[in-house]
């Protein structure tokens, strides 16, 4: 499964991203984890990236062609990948077809603005392991504490709700002609979001064929 992953910010990408990666067992690549860390581990990619994340700005495309062309190039990568968040822009796109990173499917979330505002106050991460919740919809065991590894969970700074108006129209404008790059090569599938991350994963198992 070569699958890559559109939609929204706060559409649930990352959530179906990892319940579809242990059930097919190809590896979860996000872009977001990625710069997350190197974010926290102050390197030179993070502390050139800090800011557009912070902002809710995309971060310029030669430092994610980069981040990408490294990753797909491990070993994990051979038979098959779900790819989170990424790509992102046209060029993106364009990078990995001329990096000859095959795209079998591109499977859009779709959902309105108006429930991904509403929805992403309650989202919440572990700074320490990536791991992501949700007080509604996917909340941890212990109220703010991370199952995976115990760490106290955090709000992530680019959840705040101006930043998240922010992300919603730079998705629009930079992001959603993905789907017509995408239907143009008869790769695009699209489902609704649903109410419910099990619920959503089956509009997603269905569309996929699995
Ligand atoms: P995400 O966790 O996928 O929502 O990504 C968080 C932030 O990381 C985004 O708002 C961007 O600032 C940055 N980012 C992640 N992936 C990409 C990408 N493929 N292209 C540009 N910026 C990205």
């Amino acid at each position: 499964m070569k699958l890559v992953l559109l939609g929204a910010p706060g559409a649930g990408k990352g959530t179906q991203a990892q319940i579809l990666s242990e059930k097919l067992g190809a590896p979860m690549i996000s872009t977001g984890n990625i710069l997350r860390a190197a974010v926290k581990n102050e390197t030179p990619v993070g502390l050139r990236a800090k800011a557009y994340m912070d902002a809710g700005e995309l971060v310029p495309d030669e430092v994610i062609i980069g981040i990408m062309r490294e990753r797909m190039a491990e070993p994990d990568c051979k038979n098959g990948y779900i790819l989170d968040g990424m790509p992102r822009t046209i060029a993106q796109a364009e990078a990995l077809e001329a990096g000859g990173v095959e795209v079998e499917t591109a499977l859009s979330i779709e959902i309105s603005d108006e429930e991904i505002i509403s929805r992403m106050s309650g989202r919440r991460i572990c700074p320490e392991c990536g791991a992501t919740y949700h007080t509604v919809y996917e909340p941890p065991e212990k109220d703010g504490i991370c199952g995976k590894c115990g760490h106290a969970l955090t709000i992530r700074r680019d959840d705040e709700p101006e930043t998240v108006k922010n992300r919603l129209r730079v998705y629009h404008a930079e992001t959603e002609p993905l789907k017509d790059f995408y239907a143009a090569r008869g790769k695009l599938r699209m489902v609704d979001n649903r109410n419910g991350i099990a619920e959503t994963t089956k509009v997603i198992c269905e569309a996929l064929g699995l």
